[in-house]
């Protein structure tokens, strides 16, 4: 069966939109500062943009707050400069919700199961938020990166769109990595100088790349056996 190209998809919708005069409103799941930079700059001509940061993956706590620091600050350096007009918010930092559904995934690889669960759980708080905040459609950084299964997060946001029949909000297909997407994040992300992580995100994808816990324990209050 041939593959889906979602990046094409997005961009005959954005055709689409345009030639009917339309800017409807987008809920953005960031992951990260510089991910998001592409994303941004590919849609925030086309949509009204709101950025949701809910990332309960992230660890250590620190970590979670630099990454979403950056994303903040990201954004009103990106408004000044583009004239545009992107707000921002914070999702809860809930850690013990991550570990509870990735329970017995521990030592599953980066792009494997336990990476599904982590998306499918960002993505069904970002379609929360965006049924709330009375946006049209919803999408997600995670596509942007070359490490993530980009096959899986669209099928997710499928799956939950079928899912939740109350539900006003519709999954926007995205492969951003696609057309040197993931290159040009890079160079947005050094002209905006902003940190740029070395693992995923949580402490399993810390271990795998560093060998070890050293000062990232999981604190008790979200340890389960
Ligand atoms: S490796 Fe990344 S995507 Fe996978 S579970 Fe960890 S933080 Fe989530």
């Amino acid at each position: 069966m041939q593959k889906r190209n979602y990046q094409t998809e997005l961009e005959e919708l954005i055709e689409q939109l345009q030639s009917e005069g339309r800017r409807p409103t987008l809920l953005v799941h960031a992951c990260c500062g510089p991910c998001n930079t592409k994303v941004l700059s590919s849609l925030s001509e086309a949509f009204k943009v709101t950025v949701l940061f809910y990332n309960p993956n992230i660890h250590p706590k620190p970590e979670y707050e630099k990454r979403r620091d950056t994303q903040a600050d990201f954004i009103v350096a990106f408004n000044d400069k583009n004239g545009t007009d992107i707000e921002f918010v914070e999702g809860k930092y809930d850690p013990r919700r991550f570990f509870q559904a990735t329970k017995g995934l521990e030592k599953e690889p980066e792009k494997g199961k336990r990476c599904e669960v982590c998306y499918e759980l960002r993505l069904q708080e970002a379609k929360k938020f965006a049924d709330e905040i009375g946006c049209e459609y919803y999408t997600t950084s995670l596509t942007v990166s070359p490490y993530k299964n980009t096959e899986a997060v669209n099928t997710i946001g499928d799956t939950l769109d079928e899912s939740q029949n109350g539900s006003q909000s519709q999954f926007l297909h995205s492969d951003f990595k696609k057309k040197n997407g993931f290159r040009e994040s890079i160079a947005l992300a050094k002209e905006y100088d902003l940190y740029r992580q070395n693992y995923c995100g949580c402490i399993y994808s810390y271990t795998s790349r560093f060998g070890g816990m050293g000062k990232l324990a999981i604190p008790s209050e979200n340890k389960h056996e």
